[in-house]
């Protein structure tokens, strides 16, 4: 029986009860990324009270989306505390699970809101040795190398099918589904946030069941960018990759410390 109970909870806005349009997740877009921003604390604080409910002693929070600052000060629950990417590997050894908030699912995912990984702009494609990935399994990867299963997700119905995928027996709730890749169908915002609260309650009390997702090192992180240039621009900071072909590169991980290590 894992006996760590702190709880990791990554949040993005994509995924986020009631965010519909991808104008609301555009920080130029002023009135639809404020609304976005008091859904996104609206659905965290749901986690991180189901997560305290499901016998939690300690809730951590990363504001993942777009570099962070979309948390509206004073906003988050006061039970919880906000942590930078920094803090992860000292984090991860507290932590008895992870739970991933807002997320959407991988680039190329048929009928997904908002489908990406990392960048919409430049990443064509992203993966693990052969094993296309997303957002959802970079955590994932990086949680399960300290041994902490993902036990929580909420998202579209193609970002929880994506978890299901990769975590079986994960506790998802699916606040939305696509209509086109920029609009959805949402579920009103407060039904959003109550499937949410009783995923992470449901999620830390059996995480147990849950396996994390242990990827052997060494393995390989390949991008296939959209375009050469983007390619390129890697090439020429990073010496330690390997270019495969026009838009693709790949580096070999040894280890997993740093969140950085499960990316490029
Ligand atoms: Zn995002």
């Amino acid at each position: 029986m894992n006996e760590r109970k702190s709880v990791f909870i990554c949040t993005d806005l994509e995924g986020i009860s009631g965010v519909d349009h991808i104008d609301m997740v555009m920080k130029t877009e002023e009135d639809g990324y404020r609304r976005a921003c008091e859904l996104l604390m609206q659905d965290t604080n749901a986690a991180v009270a189901g997560a305290f409910d499901g016998g939690a002693d300690a809730v951590y929070v990363l504001d993942g989306h777009g570099g962070g600052k979309n948390f509206i000060p004073g906003m988050l629950d006061p039970r919880a505390v906000q942590v930078k990417m920094d803090d992860m590997p000292k984090l991860m050894k507290e932590c008895g699970a992870t739970m991933q908030i807002g997320l959407h699912a991988m680039s190329g995912t048929m009928n997904a809101f908002l489908d990406h990984t990392q960048s919409s702009v430049s990443v064509h494609d992203y993966y693990f040795n052969d094993m296309k990935i997303g957002e959802l399994m970079q955590d994932g990867v990086y949680s399960g190398a300290f041994g902490v299963p993902c036990v929580t997700v909420s998202g579209d119905k193609a970002a929880c099918a994506e978890a299901e995928h990769f975590f079986p027996g994960v506790y998802t709730a699916c606040v939305k589904t696509a209509k086109e890749r920029n609009i959805a169908d949402c579920l009103p915002p407060e039904e959003g946030a109550r499937l949410i609260y009783e995923a992470a309650k449901a999620g830390f009390m059996h995480r147990a069941e849950i396996k994390p997702y242990v990827l052997p090192t060494p393995y390989t992180v390949t991008i296939e960018f959209n375009r050469a240039d983007y390619c390129d621009d890697v090439c020429r900071w990073r010496k330690d990759v390997e270019r495969l072909d026009a838009r693709t590169v790949r580096s070999r991980k040894t280890k997993t410390e740093t969140y950085w290590d499960v990316l490029l």
